[in-house]
């Protein structure tokens, strides 16, 4: 069945918009088909750089997807945490190997091309900065799979039954979606227990440092956990699971905040759809969506752009 281009609102398109709206337009509408062997050019550029990627990603996906293997594990087959370690690593080390020998361009979906190699940056110049910058994310995600297997705040989530699992992510949970105000919302959590009192458990797993942004998305999952899963906010309780150290925090949701957040994402999703168009039909005009002023301090961002050859920046 063929892709229809439709709107969709997320806390990480939402972000995007926010910081810079060309860059929205490049990634949601100008590369949208761009994956076509017979689409302009300028899509199909597009597109093959609206799925670069960064090894700080490609490490804290190797440390998700690595976990979800590990809660999908059958009971006496459990991994310790080497072997999860190890996975990990192995997946990071895949990825830099498809990146660096131009897999990617088989299929930009399906091979990962690291914004690194596509821009040549100083940390993949020469054999020893490849060796250091690699090793660094090693590092980081032995720490954290290691921060998950000491947390004390994390024993209970380990020892749980499969039973009790509300939810693990898989690779086919990314497209999960829910509907709210009549926006389509993506958004799906990484995992989620329910307890002896029936109250639902959901932890979000962070490789990287606390962001202003981790509460929202919470609250993002807490709509999710009422409209997906029908648990009301009293029966339920999210947190922030930063692996580098095994910290684990949690989320004070309340009616008030909740209701705040949905605000939040209706506002968002309403100033996103007045640039909305269909582009199905084409291309459309970049222009409504202004590029980052050079001047302003916020073209910081531009450095570490996916797109920045498109803005000759
Ligand atoms: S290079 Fe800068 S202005 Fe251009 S799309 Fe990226 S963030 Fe926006």
């Amino acid at each position: 069945m063929a892709l229809t281009h439709e709107f969709a609102w997320s806390a990480s398109r939402a972000s995007n918009f926010a910081e810079c709206r060309r860059r929205h337009y490049y990634h949601y509408y100008g590369g949208w088909q761009g994956w076509n062997r017979g689409a302009e050019p300028e899509r199909q550029q597009m597109y093959q750089l609206s799925k670069l990627t960064r090894m700080p990603m490609v490490a804290g996906d190797a440390v998700h997807q690595s976990l979800a293997r590990y809660f999908h594990a059958k009971p006496g087959q459990v991994a310790d945490a080497k072997e999860v370690s190890d996975w990990a690593v192995a997946h990071l080390r895949r990825c830099f190997g498809e990146s660096q020998s131009g897999q990617w361009q088989q299929s930009a979906s399906k091979f990962t091309h690291l914004a690194e190699h596509h821009y040549q940056e100083e940390v993949v110049r020469d054999r020893d900065a490849v060796a250091a910058y690699g090793k660094s994310f090693v590092e980081r995600i032995e720490r954290s799979v290691q921060g998950f297997f000491a947390s004390r705040d994390l024993a209970w989530v380990r020892e749980a039954s499969p039973d009790d699992y509300v939810f693990v992510e898989d690779p086919k949970s990314a497209f999960d979606s829910f509907t709210l105000h009549d926006t389509k919302i993506f958004g799906t959590p990484d995992f989620a227990l329910r307890d002896a009192d029936g109250h639902v458990h959901l932890y979000d797993w962070k490789t990287g440092r606390p962001n202003d942004a981790d509460a929202f998305q919470l609250h993002v999952y807490a709509i999710f956990a009422r409209l997906k899963w029908d648990v009301p906010l009293e029966q339920f309780t999210a947190y922030d699971a930063y692996l580098n150290d095994g910290e684990v925090v949690r989320c004070d949701i309340t009616p008030a905040s909740l209701a705040a957040a949905e605000e939040r994402i209706r506002a968002s999703a309403g100033a996103m759809r007045e640039l909305h168009f269909d582009a199905d039909r084409g291309m459309g005009d970049p222009e409504p969506f202004p590029r980052i002023p050079l001047d302003s301090p916020a073209a910081r961002a531009c450095g570490r752009c996916n797109f920045r050859e498109l803005c000759g920046r």
